[in-house]
């Protein structure tokens, strides 16, 4: 069976009936508590077998805490590459990658390879000792851009959260340094920014929805407008802003690359009045963009960055890159995770690095962005209710004048994954940053299909 369906998925590109459905139901003995027993031969023969649609559903809907309004959707098995199957069989081209992480896509050999090595050595030690791939990591990410030292964490939230500390704690050691006794503490984030659900990182997110249920949140927090500086001039003030976040693109907002202007003119005003300036790279980073980092397209550098989502290609991963400057200001104990750069999720993360940081693979997705963009862009012009598509490299919003959300519906049911952004009315397409020309014609044919059966 395993063979049949891998075959299926190389075919995707020439197959014009391939997003199609098996159609055949499971022969596999049931538990007393509705769970199939499956040996293991049958498990590798088939990866779906023993796994029940209507028993995850039943067991998630009373038993998982109900933060995610899912629905009855697909309960997926496995994938291999853009492509990825249900129990039922289905297959679905995966135009989310897990929300911008699965950078390889699904099942990738190298990636697979890494992560079966290491876990058959060493997987976690915790910080209290050493380890090499952590290390092999830590060298190539400081070659590679602005930063001198590396955090490792857990996820974008936790990477916010330690770039907030390490921020605050620079401002007092320079104020203390200066013989002062009082120092910036506040924080300037952007409208329609999404920095994370934990309660420093929602300080700094725009949505009023994730944060009002959780107030009071921290004192001392200012939103300016994205993209509008005399704006951001008002809210960053000397001796008050310790730290400014921004996203080079913004991602959940609803796809916003910011302009060189922008960018530069916050690095001035951060410049001016001694406020940190911090790069939220967690969802547009590492080669998302078609460069390895967002801002490198524009060239201006910032004293921190924080990173997660693809950098271990599906591994929970996270991580905070700064300055010297930054960095002098930490000592040990001021900050820590127990987690936090083991050698599994760093083993798998050098893999993903050595393969996305290089010319060929930046121009795939460079020449893929473009093409969705064109793609749709031509496929979609005589619809009165698309307003733009716009994003950079493979991070691609198409605004609509209504909702987005039973356009997402309709292209799962025709076989393509993709999510909304913004307030529900941008479709987000963040396919593999592998995917092929075949498959981006494939997903643009999709969603005009899809726009055309939306009422
Ligand atoms: N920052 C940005 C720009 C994000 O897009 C996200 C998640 O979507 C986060 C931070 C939070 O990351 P996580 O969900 O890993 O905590």
């Amino acid at each position: 069976m395993a063979s049949a369906l891998h075959a299926s998925a190389v075919g995707l590109a020439s197959a014009p009936n391939a997003l199609r459905r098996r159609g055949a139901t499971r022969s596999t003995s049931r538990s007393v508590a509705g769970r199939a027993r499956v040996s293991r031969a049958e498990a590798i023969a088939d990866p779906a077998a023993g796994v029940d649609a209507e028993t995850v559903w039943k067991d998630e809907s009373e038993c998982i805490l109900g933060t995610y309004g899912r629905g009855p959707t697909p309960v997926f098995t496995h994938g291999k590459g853009c492509v990825i199957w249900d129990t039922e069989g289905r297959e679905y081209l995966d135009f989310t990658a897990g929300i911008a992480v699965n950078c390889l896509g699904h099942s990738d050999p190298d990636w697979v390879a890494a992560v079966t090595e290491q876990a058959g050595k060493l997987c976690h030690v915790s910080n209290l000792y050493h380890t090499e791939p952590g290390a092999t990591l830590a060298r190539k990410l400081t070659d590679d851009c602005f930063a001198d030292r590396v955090f490792y964490c857990n996820s974008g939230a936790e990477a916010n959260e330690g770039a907030i500390k390490f921020a605050r704690k620079l401002q007092m050691q320079r104020a203390r340094d200066a013989g002062e006794t009082e120092w910036a503490t506040e924080t300037v984030s952007f409208s329609n920014s999404f920095h994370g659900r934990t309660l420093g990182a929602l300080n700094l997110t725009w949505k009023e929805a994730y944060r009002t249920p959780f107030e009071p949140l921290s004192p001392g927090h200012t939103f300016a407008t994205y993209g509008d500086l005399e704006s951001a001039k008002k809210a960053i003030a000397k001796g008050k802003t310790a730290a400014v976040f921004v996203e080079p693109v913004q991602g959940e907002g609803g796809i916003f690359p910011a302009d060189e202007a922008f960018l530069r003119g916050l690095r001035e005003i951060c410049d001016e009045a001694g406020a940190v300036l911090v790069f939220d790279e967690v969802q547009c980073g590492l080669g998302r963009t078609g460069y390895l980092w967002g801002h490198q397209s524009v060239g201006v550098e910032p004293d921190i960055m924080t990173v997660a989502k693809p950098l271990a290609g599906g591994l929970p991963i996270g991580a905070v890159l700064v300055t010297e400057t930054v960095a002098a200001a930490m000592a040990p104990g001021d900050h820590g995770s127990t987690f936090a750069g083991g050698p599994l999720v760093c083993h798998a993360a050098n893999a993903v690095y050595d393969k996305v940081n290089t010319p060929a693979f930046m121009r795939n997705v460079v020449e893929r962005g473009e093409q969705l963009r064109n793609g749709l862009r031509e496929a979609l012009a005589l619809d009165a209710r698309v307003t733009e598509v716009r994003g950079s490299g493979l991070l691609v919003g198409v605004q609509l004048s209504v909702p987005a959300g039973p356009l997402v519906g309709i292209c799962r049911d025709l076989g393509l994954l993709v999510i909304t952004a913004g307030a529900g009315d941008v479709l987000r397409l963040l396919p593999p940053l592998v995917v092929s020309e075949a498959e981006v014609d494939k997903a643009v044919a999709v969603i005009a299909e899809a726009m055309g059966k939306m009422e």
